[in-house]
């Protein structure tokens, strides 16, 4: 009661609450442009369209309902995370094995010694173990044996110095014909052999 006394008479005291009002709604008017304009600066790329919207923004109130209606859903440091993560995803599947013929992109794993695709060789079998080797490798990782030394001479004479005089089972032989001469694949059987012998 006192506060509205300073006021003076009555209608000096709606005229100021009515001020009040309206000081408050602008205020609130300017705090939503500078939101609007924060705002599109995070989500929208293009500087024209964040001037667009602050400028929609300027109709008191409306400007910025109808932009945060139009606004894109995503902040843009978010757009970027997801692609990035994408992409580590990606280099994860390859570490995993999954990779593509760098002669015709076909989708080939890891441990594929050919392309089954455009029959290409990917890589050449260990000597030793019979694993498959990066051609980048000096040794063989699984075995230690060294790929310099390796020839298909040592593995007949290892072979017949075990006296297992086993033939390799047919589908075998035709891959070994298909492939150079220099590195026949191994046989399914032997691929456990080296461990037993
Ligand atoms: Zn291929
Ligand atoms: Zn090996």
């Amino acid at each position: 009661m006192l506060a509205l006394a300073v006021f003076g008479i009555k209608n000096g005291t709606i005229n100021a609450a009515v001020e009040l009002i309206i000081l408050f709604l602008v205020v609130i008017w300017l705090a939503l442009v500078y939101w609007t304009y924060a705002d599109a600066r995070r989500r929208i790329a293009d500087p024209l369209l964040v001037g667009c919207a602050t400028a929609a923004s300027l109709f008191p109130f409306v400007g910025t309902i109808v932009y945060m209606i139009v606004r894109p859903p995503e902040y843009l440091d978010d757009v970027r995370e997801r692609e990035l993560e994408i992409q580590a995803a990606e280099a994860r599947l390859a570490e995993l094995g999954y990779q593509v013929c760098p002669y015709c992109d076909y989708e080939v794993e890891k441990d594929f010694l050919r392309c089954p695709n455009c029959m290409r060789k990917l890589k050449d079998p260990c000597a030793n173990c019979g694993k498959p080797l990066d051609p980048m490798w000096k040794l063989c990782p699984f075995c230690e044996a060294e790929i310099g030394s390796m020839a298909p001479t040592p593995r007949r004479a290892r072979r017949r110095r075990d006296g297992t005089g086993e033939q390799p089972v047919a589908g075998a032989t035709v891959r070994a014909e298909r492939g150079s001469a220099s590195a026949p694949a191994p046989a399914p059987a032997e691929r456990s052999g080296p461990s037993a012998s």
